[in-house]
């Protein structure tokens, strides 16, 4: 089967890490991986030449991949437009089209960079976790949303927490499987202690664990995932949890790591099409500059290999060499200590080629 790769480079530094990460993928296909790759506008890039951050044309070539790879979008010379017209919208407008649910997003920290990180080498060394976050529900989306004048006469502004059985099952087997795939944890996040709409959430969970025996489900309620994330992260393999803590959670995880231009995610939807992409934004005080780190990207395309191709050994092999690049002392400037190889954007994809 040929997979369908749509490629989306976006703007700032988003063609030059994307470049880097097709030549990871070069590597696969030269040794007979067939794919096949089409590239369209995202973002201010798609602003530019279609006038919408999300075109018709782009619409077209991600609903017929298998997998969307994209760089980052946004830029400066974009904060002016009206807001549906803005490079942000068409991140919204693709995980809407694509009904991309589920938000993977891993905060691993390899030994070598442990000195990036803002807390103990000890505490953080090693750290591997992913966080399973639900992307299409929770307060973000419940109606009704607004802000009026209630019968008091004052002003007020709500939000409707609610989630859907079918919403908290379909997240919950996304974050079972992954744990079967890892170390066979999964830790549910919640507030069921005030928030009804969680308590339901924990309900469900418990029932959708009875599938997955082998996997030890633990429950936290968000206050202390927080504090835990800082104290102890390394008790964490997978954790699941709801779009507003997730969006929290998630960022608090990554800022473990210390290094933004390491941190890849995934976006899956129910049949397994995915887009993957780095953390991190577009970048745009370093872009054009060959300066930016790609390896965020280039681990998004194991994530890709992994989750939507079911090939493990491909993804391993990729996350093997970036380790080996790094043990030899290989760092983009945003990685950087005396001492190592400094390098560019451009060499660090020579590296890992190499290292492949
Ligand atoms: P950013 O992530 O683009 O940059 C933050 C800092 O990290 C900058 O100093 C940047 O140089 C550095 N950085 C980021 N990625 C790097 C890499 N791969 N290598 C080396 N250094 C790296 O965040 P920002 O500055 O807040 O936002 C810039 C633009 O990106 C904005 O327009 C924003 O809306 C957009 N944005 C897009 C996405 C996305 O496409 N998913 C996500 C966040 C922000």
């Amino acid at each position: 089967m040929t997979m369908k790769i749509a490629v989306l480079p976006g703007d700032g530094i988003g063609p030059e890490i994307v470049k880097q990460a097709l030549r990871v993928l070069d590597v696969l296909k030269n040794e007979g991986m067939e794919m096949e790759f089409t590239e369209a506008p995202l973002g201010g890039q798609a602003y530019d030449e279609y006038g919408h951050p999300y075109p018709e044309f782009t619409q077209k070539v991600c609903r017929a991949a298998d997998a969307v790879l994209l760089g980052a979008v946004g830029g400066p010379q974009y904060d002016n437009l009206d807001r549906p017209l803005r490079p942000e919208r068409g991140l919204l407008a693709i995980r809407k089209d694509l009904g991309l649910f589920a938000n993977l997003r891993p905060a691993m920290l390899y030994p070598e960079l442990a000195n990036a990180s803002t807390l103990k080498p000890e505490v953080v060394a090693g750290l591997d976790i992913m966080i399973v976050r639900e992307l299409t529900g929770d307060v973000y989306f419940g109606q009704p949303r607004g802000m009026r004048t209630n019968d008091e006469g004052e002003r007020e502004g709500f939000n409707t927490m609610v989630y859907k059985e079918s919403e908290v099952r379909r997240i919950a087997h996304v974050a079972f499987g992954i744990a079967m795939k890892r170390g066979k944890k999964l830790c549910s996040v919640d507030k069921a202690n005030v928030l009804e709409t969680t308590e339901f959430w924990k309900e469900i969970v418990i029932d959708v664990a009875k599938e997955y025996p082998e996997v030890e489900l633990s429950h936290m309620y968000v206050d202390n995932a927080a504090m835990q994330l800082i104290r102890n992260p390394k008790q964490f393999d997978v954790m699941v949890t709801g779009n507003i803590f997730g969006d929290i959670l998630s960022d608090e995880a990554s800022m473990l790591t210390g290094s933004i231009g390491m941190l890849a995610s995934a976006s899956l939807n129910a049949s397994k099409q995915g887009l993957y992409e780095p953390s991190h934004g577009s970048a745009p005080d370093i872009a054009g500059q060959n300066l930016a780190n790609p390896i965020a990207t280039i681990l998004s395309v194991a994530m890709m290999l992994r989750y939507s191709f079911d090939n493990e050994a491909a993804a391993v092999r990729i996350e093997a060499a970036v380790k080996k690049v790094l043990a030899a002392g290989y760092r983009t400037g945003d990685i950087y200590e005396e001492g190592m190889k400094k390098v560019s954007c451009s060499e660090m994809g020579d590296q890992i080629v190499a290292a492949m």
